[in-house]
């Protein structure tokens, strides 16, 4: 072979009986068969393999099948960010006239998807506080076909009652959606609870690592492929290597919140013992109005996310950040490193200030993402801040 031709076809292959045991990053973007039989066979799903980098590749595959089976689900489905998963089940499972409720203090975003996109799209919306499900069913209608949640709200951490949900729906054949961002499958898992379909924003705790923006939707199969085909039709695709960084942080997430969220409780309990904090709202708490269904629902790890109330409002939140030495501002979630974040600059930004503070968001609310730190020092961190 000519240069040229070793330059355009070698580096592609090499000879080993050993194989890695870490898969490798399938950075291709396309497949190659060696017959139409097999063109044939791969295309109608008889035999496993892939096609097309948009389509999955090995890496995604691996990532689904782990989560799948976390969740208790049949199948799953990665794609581009949690926003991505979002749309795909919405595009999959909603047209033109149909109705969905979905919880009032859902995630910012996906709010603005359902009110914004929806609205263009015929689709309507109706929010409730979804923690009351009388609330839920007086907002039902013939055309309702879904309700959307999330296990645990942000800001507040407040629970939504799966199984109270799923009782109500089930009869009428409406189906419940759970984005589980917040809680991950070490915390809780909504499928045993009577969820339909999960949402992930694999961006946070299920990568833990603060490197890779991705989504995953989880369910049974004939509604999780449906969702596969609309990421593909989208092209709300993730890339192998961001596959691959996720897989490689759900390895370890049994044991980042198992730290996470005893590291979370503690700090909820001396926050709440702080006499510069009015409130804590952590589902670990004796305090959180919901105890009883956090027993229910969270009995082991409560989440790695605290909110607390400064008495002092914003003056005080921006005292704290000033003095924070270790803690640092990052507006997400999940990483294994300990960060704040505040809902009225961040989440909340684009909340009217009369609905914001209906929810209960104040200028004194802050939020903690508890990482895997000495908890002795995040402590000490805050108690620094706090002190001044
Ligand atoms: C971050 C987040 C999303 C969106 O996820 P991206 O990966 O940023 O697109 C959706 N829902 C919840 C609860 C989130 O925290």
């Amino acid at each position: 072979m000519r240069p040229e031709t070793v330059a355009a076809r070698g580096g592609r292959q090499t000879e080993s009986v050993t194989r890695p045991l870490t898969p490798p990053i399938y950075q291709t973007n396309v497949f190659v068969f060696d017959d139409l039989a097999t063109v044939d066979a791969v295309w109608e799903g008889e035999r496993a393999g892939f096609v097309y980098g948009r389509f999955g590749t090995p890496n995604h595959a691996m990532l689904e099948r782990m989560l799948a089976t976390l969740e208790g689900a049949e199948a799953a489905v990665a794609c581009a960010s949690g926003m991505a998963a979002s749309t795909a089940v919405c595009t999959a499972f909603l047209q033109a006239g149909d109705h969905l409720v979905a919880a009032r203090d859902l995630y910012g975003s996906t709010t603005a998807l359902l009110a914004a996109e929806g609205r263009r799209l015929g689709i309507e919306t109706t929010f409730v506080d979804t923690t009351d499900i009388d609330h839920v069913r007086a907002a039902l209608r013939p055309e309702t076909r879904a309700v959307w949640v999330e296990a645990l709200s942000n800001p507040l951490l407040r629970l939504a009652d799966l199984d109270g949900l799923a009782r109500a729906l089930l009869p009428r054949g409406i189906s419940l959606i759970v984005d589980a961002s917040f809680a991950s499958p070490a915390v809780l898992r909504p499928i045993e609870h009577g969820a339909d379909l999960v949402i992930h924003s694999a961006t946070k705790l299920l990568s833990g690592h603060g490197d890779v923006t991705a989504g995953i939707v989880a369910g049974p199969c004939g509604v999780v492929e449906r969702v596969r085909a609309s990421v593909i039709r989208l092209g709300a695709s993730l890339g192998p290597f961001d596959a691959w960084l996720a897989t490689r942080g759900l390895r370890t997430l049994y044991v980042r919140l198992e730290r996470q969220c005893e590291n979370a409780l503690r700090l909820a309990r001396w926050l709440e013992s702080h006499p510069r904090v009015s409130r804590v709202y952590y589902p670990g708490l004796e305090s959180h109005p919901q105890r009883a269904l956090a027993v229910a629902l969270v009995p082991t790890r409560a989440g790695a996310v605290v909110a607390f109330d400064l008495a002092g409002g914003r003056r005080a939140v921006e005292t704290m950040m000033s003095r924070l030495a270790l803690i640092e501002f990052a507006p997400s979630f999940g990483d294994v490193a300990t960060t704040w974040s505040y809902p009225v600059a961040t989440s909340h930004r684009g909340v009217p200030e009369a609905d914001r503070r209906a929810a209960g968001v104040g200028e004194g609310l802050v939020r903690l993402s508890v990482g895997l730190e000495a908890v002795e020092d995040i402590i000490a961190d805050l108690a620094g801040a706090l002190a001044a």
